[in-house]
């Protein structure tokens, strides 16, 4: 599961590099591997084995990632899909009548070997690539597809499914494993194991044209927004920039072969940081335009065409299985079910949020004018208006804030101190693990007994062959019935410091360090038998819903006085400056929401398109789209445009984006209960754990949430903590 943050509005580029192939630490593993002493003499060289074909025998299973090589992926992909395929035969084939244990345990257990390289792989392709993984990611995404497919469309394993699931009542199942009997008879005639077998051959081909253009678009945008930096052969235009940041500059053009000159890389979102900082307003439109346009050149990074012909797959595909939409097939088995319930729940945010923005606007606008120049605000003008509104307002200056963010304090003393005060957790650092990039740092967790937990591993900083934004995943996944603990890693986009420099971190990521958290505590609190079954195994539009919870602890104040610190003197932040920080929170959000809310509804204004539809002209689409949903203001863009909306296109974020507005009515819900309750104690926490964090996915998301709270989530502490009400 990728989780993406933006709820942080968080500072992230996108580049996954075409640079050189020693940039990945796998290529400097070392050859063939004799661990033992040879035997002297003529015994020939053992052959190196694939170290991904393994269980690891490092503590808690970790990746060796000190053995594993990029050339070791494509054979081990295949040898995993083998095996499993075996394993799922053997499973349906088995002449004994269906069993829970001969059928549904059975299944839990296969495809180990699979499971293990597919999550070593997407560790490494999302924070450490290189053109090798990305071949690998290309070959392998229709192999995978077309492997998903053979055992769901297996109509031998799905009788045996059928069977149990009709005699469910007689099972006397615990109530884990009956909910794992109906996950598994959902999830399959979800993905078409009731269809006649001509219509499993039609399924079976629109999954592996829409992985193909899956791949094609994340190969694409990651070019694109590499090739889309702006590239500046003048230091006075980069006025407004600091000197840390024109010196990154440099580096960043030195890197590409372009000594002398300064590169700012395009970030994911259309928004770029920079723009809040240069004065030259022509630069910020050229800024503004490479990053708007960056998949629209006409040139081989162009995504229009193959988004028009996936969105036509999808609606074709949902057609096959019996739905008016694609987002009314992607939806069923949300916590929203349904696009009416998704759109009715976003498109009532529209008309407060855009009100809001709107007063914004105006209010950029006078600044504008006030200072002589004449001109209408833009896209381009709002982030640096912005600042300037928000330092008149709050008097809050970003350079002020940094100096009491350094990363490894705020780490230590905040996030990881948050978690020892609600939920007793402790952490050591252990530099005994192998690791695939210097920059990660690993810990292990402690549980409130002292008993081990997992491994925690922090990536922390942007490298140019790391993908944008910030997220967590598992490298090994909880499961009594498997004997795994979680090994979970973060990964963010922070600006890495000049050799020797303190990393001195934004408010936002200050914000993201704890929204990845709140992910890695639902991976470490997991409790459960099965892998499906597991921790963030959850909804989308659910598994937002811990993350965005944790974001609070951030600025709740015995943890932000433990960590807001300055990193030299150690003096805490001075109370006004704290409290401007706080005050400033509802500042801008009519944008800030406003962008989030055009995301989410071209997004499903994409999946809902029907079948029969003709092929659709993206940016005419886009516009109309736009129009229809009232949130075509042009000062303010959506989040990610069409062509460059990577969670929607390659992220399995399809019809739902929304999801993260969806858990931000939860967290804030959840958090309200916190505040009504004596707010950050253990004995919360553990309610916290017990009700919600250590659940996975065992039983209705909908009515975790009622237990936990006595009552269904309500929008009102949302608006009120984003300042619309
Ligand atoms: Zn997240």
């Amino acid at each position: 599961m990728r989780t993406i943050t933006l709820a942080a509005a968080i500072a992230a580029v996108v580049a996954v590099s075409g640079c050189s192939q020693s940039s990945s630490p796998s290529d400097k593993a070392a050859g063939p591997q004799a661990s033992a002493p040879a035997p002297s003499g003529s015994a020939p060289a053992k052959t190196r084995e694939n170290p991904l074909l393994t269980k690891s025998d490092l503590p808690f299973q970790a990746p060796p990632f000190d053995k594993i090589k990029d050339s070791d992926f494509a054979p081990a992909f295949e040898q995993g899909m083998k095996e499993q395929l075996t394993e799922v035969q053997k499973i349906a084939d088995n002449p004994d009548k269906p069993t829970f244990d001969n059928t549904l345990v059975a299944m839990e257990k296969s495809g180990q070997t699979l499971n293990r390289v597919q999550m070593d792989f997407n560790a490494l392709f999302s924070a450490n690539s290189d053109d090798a993984l990305s071949k690998v990611n290309e070959d392998m995404a229709p192999k995978l597809a077309a492997h998903s497919d053979a055992i769901y469309l297996n109509d031998k394993l799905f009788q045996r499914i059928q069977t149990l699931y009709n005699e469910r009542d007689s099972l006397k199942l615990d109530p884990e494993s009956e909910r794992l009997l109906e996950w598994y008879y959902n999830d399959f005639v979800h993905h078409g194991a009731k269809l006649s077998d001509a219509d499993k051959t039609k399924l079976k081909s629109f999954n592996e044209q829409a992985s193909k253009l899956e791949s094609q678009f994340v190969n694409k945008l990651l070019a694109a927004t590499k090739a889309g930096a702006l590239v500046v052969d003048d230091k006075s235009k980069l006025d407004g920039l600091s000197e840390g940041e024109i010196a990154a500059a440099a580096q960043a053009a030195k890197d590409r072969g372009l000594d002398g000159k300064w590169v700012l890389p395009l970030q994911n979102t259309t928004q770029q940081p920079a723009l809040a900082e240069l004065t030259n307003r022509d630069v910020r439109k050229q800024l503004f335009e490479n990053s708007y346009t960056r998949t629209e050149k006409g040139d081989a990074n162009d995504t229009r065409k193959t988004i028009a012909e996936l969105a036509k797959v999808r609606a074709e595909k949902a057609k096959l299985l019996g739905y008016p939409n694609y987002a009314a097939w992607k939806l069923e088995d949300q916590m929203a079910k349904t696009p009416d319930a998704v759109l009715k729940f976003v498109r009532a945010l529209v008309p407060p949020t855009m009100a809001k923005a709107r007063h914004e606007a105006g209010e950029l606008q006078s600044i504008i004018d006030k200072s002589g120049k004449h001109f209408k605000l833009q896209a381009w003008d709002w982030e640096f208006y912005a600042e300037k509104l928000r330092k008149a307002k709050y008097d809050l200056d970003q350079d002020q804030i940094k100096p009491y963010f350094e990363v490894d304090n705020v780490l230590k003393n905040g996030v990881f101190y948050a978690a020892h005060e609600l939920y007793g957790l402790t952490f050591k650092e252990r530099k005994d693990i192998p690791v695939y990039n210097p920059d990660v740092k690993v810990f292990e967790v402690f549980d409130k007994d002292g008993k081990p937990l997992g491994l925690f591993y922090a990536d922390y900083f942007k490298r140019d062959n790391k993908q944008g934004g910030a997220w967590m995943d598992n490298l090994v996944g909880q499961s009594k019935l498997l004997g795994t603990k979680p090994v979970i890693y973060n990964v963010c986009n922070f600006t890495k410091p000049a050799p020797g420099q303190p990393a001195l971190i934004s408010w936002d990521d200050v914000t993201t360090m704890f929204h990845e958290f709140g992910h890695a505590l639902h991976g470490f609190f997991a409790s459960q038998q099965y892998p499906s079954l597991s921790g963030t195994n959850v909804a989308r539009d659910f598994v937002e819903f811990p993350s965005q919870f944790n974001e609070h602890w951030a600025s709740y104040p015995q943890v932000f006085n433990h960590y807001a610190k300055n990193y030299k003197t150690g003096e805490p932040m001075p109370k006004e400056l704290a409290a401007k920080i706080h005050k400033a929170a509802t500042f801008n959000q009519g944008y800030d929401l406003g962008e989030l809310l055009s995301a989410s509804l071209l997004d499903m204004s994409w999946h809902m398109i029907p079948a029969d539809a003709p092929l659709k002209d993206v940016d005419q689409f886009e516009a109309q789209a736009l129009k229809d949903n009232h949130t075509d203001l042009s000062y303010l863009p959506p989040r990610y445009r069409s062509s460059y909306f990577m969670h929607i296109w390659g992220n399995g974020y399809s019809a739902g984006y929304y999801a993260y507005l969806w858990t931000e009515m939860l967290d804030d819900d959840a958090y309200q209960w916190f505040e009504n309750h004596g707010g950050m104690t253990r004995a919360n926490g553990q309610r916290f754990r017990d009700m919600i964090l250590s659940r996975g996915n065992t039983e209705d998301l909908g009515k975790m949430f009622r237990d936990f709270y006595g009552k269904d989530p309500e929008v009102g502490p949302m608006l009120k903590d984003r300042g619309l009400k």
